[in-house]
């Protein structure tokens, strides 16, 4: 036997290592896990470059909780240890790897913790949990097997070993206040929360599986059952495969073995798989998507090498991504730095914008072999790359390509082909070209049909973030804008000549707007004067559109005002060529000149769908006595 003295500075580094990684105490287990697999794909390369002369086999690692002794043991079958590489790699390396780490960041508290903890620190975050933890190693070399054993303090100790298979085991001797890694139920949770998709089968426990009956068993013969491996995870996941070699079904397989508990299945997927300048694989879901944007987050899973790191990809891919699902799989990845850092990183860049093209070029293949599903999924995945197209310029170019704008009556144009199919009909007198969009297609109905009637085009665009959209869709295209059908009278929504000639005088239409801005509520309504068709309606309620775009923008985040909420503006457009209107400036009775203003106040608040509460139990009222 042999003693040492661990060479560090710090006198002792393990409460050290408690207190900074105090948070992540769990990851140790991924880290013995990995080292374990890291040492079995060692073992498989040399045998398969013939440098190893032993037999690989189907190697699995085992993970055994031995209650009663308390202890944690990770056995592995790979490529083992010499004394003298215990020596080097768990004396010298490994633990001045734990010094670095803790020199590094001792001074920084919380705020990094969450991704540092992640990685860095290998064999030696096992005493986060362990108060003594043993190594018995047998090399694949031909040399006596070794047992090593530290306590916590810088001291350890060397022995021969009697194992006879190669191989590492791993034991830790669990602390007292560390006992939950002694439950089964906690040591599963991890193992399927870190390894599920690790390369080398975990085994954890046994279970039984039933076998079929006998030929000439009885029906009321219990089947034969047998006591097998539990393996906990799935070596080969869909995204470390060619995409060649997988079919439709195996996408969906793997989506419902990324998330056991979603019952929807995904529109389609991308899979993700390059070589340079960066390594990185990986298979993305457009799941159906709502249009509240905050709850869909957070579903990506980041793997480095088919081990677990993070559900928050956040600075690696791009925002308006975070809203897909599925597992991106990347060793270039850095991932014991800060997240500020990460955003700033070559590497990451390039990869958050391979992914955007990607993504775009998958959306167009799409759009391209078949336009039919495109259109009919359009609904569910818009919302994706709408907030795209706002936040990422490359993806905003792609996107004119396979954007799509429907219409109320179901059609779906590019904006190519929209611009083509309306410039006839909706190009004003100043050469706009004018696009009009309702966003509720039942509360703006009267609106919409008036703009049909006229033969104008009505897109639907109801997703939160159009109005941020719109504004950047007239920021960048010439000439062309978008006004929702009830911002105005439909005669002023695409203005192409001088307005009607008006019935009333100049001194008419004085007494007639005076009247009306006395028995009108002004702070909700300005009224204007138009001279307009006799056949529209004497009253309309119209929202300017810019107005109300801005606080839209406000609600939604973002737009040109920072506080406070700003208030609903309408607009009363009343028609003097209207008969109603100069019947009401005719009338001579006060009560009676009040009373129609009202009603025909009423219905137009009533196709706007302003006309509630009080207010609609005074116009029902007034309706039957009217009619009586
Ligand atoms: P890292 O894995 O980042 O190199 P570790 O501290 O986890 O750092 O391990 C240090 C070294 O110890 C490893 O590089 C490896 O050579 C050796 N090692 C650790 N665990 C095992 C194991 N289960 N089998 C063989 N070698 C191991």
């Amino acid at each position: 036997m042999s003693k040492g003295t661990i060479n560090v500075a710090v006198e002792n580094i393990f409460p050290l290592i408690k207190k900074f990684l105090y948070s992540d105490h769990e990851i140790f287990l991924r880290e013995l896990i990995s080292n374990a697999t890291d040492a079995t794909l060692k073992l498989k390369h040399l045998t398969g470059i013939g440098e190893a002369d032993v037999e690989y086999g189907n190697p699995k690692i085992e993970v055994k909780i031995d209650k009663e002794k308390k202890q944690l043991h990770i056995i592995d079958e790979g490529i083992g240890m010499t004394q003298e590489e215990v020596e080097k790699y768990i004396n010298e390396i490994a633990f001045s790897g734990a010094e670095e780490f803790l020199e590094k960041y001792k001074d920084k508290n919380g705020e990094d913790a969450g991704i540092i903890g992640h990685f860095g620190l290998g064999f030696y975050s096992a005493f986060m949990v362990a108060g003594k933890v043993e190594i018995i190693t047998k090399s694949y070399k031909d040399e006596p097997a070794v047992h090593w054993t530290c306590d916590g303090s810088p001291e350890y100790s060397i022995t021969k070993s009697k194992k006879k298979e190669r191989g590492t085991e791993i034991i830790l001797h669990i602390a007292e206040d560390s006992t939950e890694f002694l439950e089964e139920s906690r040591i599963r949770e991890l193992l399927v929360k870190y390894n599920k998709f690790m390369p080398i089968p975990i085994k954890f426990g046994t279970k039984t599986e039933t076998l079929p009956k006998p030929e000439g068993a009885k029906e009321e013969d219990k089947a034969p059952t047998r006591e097998v491996d539990n393996i906990i995870n799935n070596p080969n996941p869909a995204w470390t495969k060619q995409p060649t070699d997988l079919e439709a079904e195996d996408y969906k397989k793997f989506y419902r073995e990324l998330y056991p508990m979603q019952f929807e299945e995904p529109l389609f997927n991308i899979h993700l798989n390059v070589d340079y300048p960066f390594h990185l694989t990986g298979i993305l879901y457009f799941p159906k998507m709502t249009n509240d944007m905050s709850i869909q987050k957070d579903k990506i899973q980041l793997y480095q090498n088919q081990v677990f790191v993070t559900d928050n990809v956040e600075g690696i891919v791009p925002e308006f991504l975070t809203m897909l699902r599925g597992v991106i799989d990347s060793p270039d990845i850095p991932l014991n730095v800060s997240r500020s850092y990460l955003q700033a990183d070559g590497a990451v860049k390039k990869i958050s914008s391979y992914i955007t093209r990607k993504v775009a070029d998958k959306l167009k293949s799409l759009f391209n072999t078949d336009r039919a599903d495109f259109e009919k999924k359009w609904n569910d995945i818009k919302i994706v790359i709408e907030y795209g197209m706002l936040t990422e310029e490359k993806f905003f170019e792609k996107a004119q390509e396979f954007a799509l704008y429907p219409t109320v009556d179901g059609k779906h144009y590019t904006l190519a082909e929209l611009k083509e199919k309306i410039k006839d009909a909706q190009t004003d007198k100043d050469e706009n070209l004018v696009v009009l969009y309702a966003s509720k297609e039942e509360e703006q109905h009267s609106y919409i049909e008036a703009a049909k009637e006229r033969g104008y085009e009505v897109l639907l665009l109801d997703s939160p973030i159009v109005s941020h959209l719109l504004q950047k869709m007239e920021s960048s295209n010439e000439k062309l804008t978008f006004v929702r059908v009830d911002s105005d009278h439909v005669d002023n929504l695409i203005k192409k000549d001088e307005d009607a000639i008006s019935k009333l005088s100049e001194e008419e239409k004085e007494t007639l707007k005076e009247f009306l801005t006395a028995t009108i509520p002004s702070e909700k309504f300005s009224v204007q004067l138009e001279a307009m068709d006799s056949k529209a309606n004497p009253f309309i309620i119209t929202e300017p559109e810019f107005m109300r775009r801005m606080k839209e923008m406000q609600q939604t985040g973002g737009g040109m005002f920072g506080m406070g909420t700003m208030p609903d503006m309408y607009n009363l457009v009343v028609n003097t060529n209207h008969e109603l209107v100069v019947e009401i400036l005719n009338t001579k009775t006060q009560k009676k000149k009040e009373r129609l203003v009202k009603q025909a106040l009423d219905l137009a608040k009533l196709s706007k769908n302003l006309l509630k509460g009080e207010e609609m139990t005074a116009f029902i009222k007034r309706s039957y006595e009217m009619i009586k």
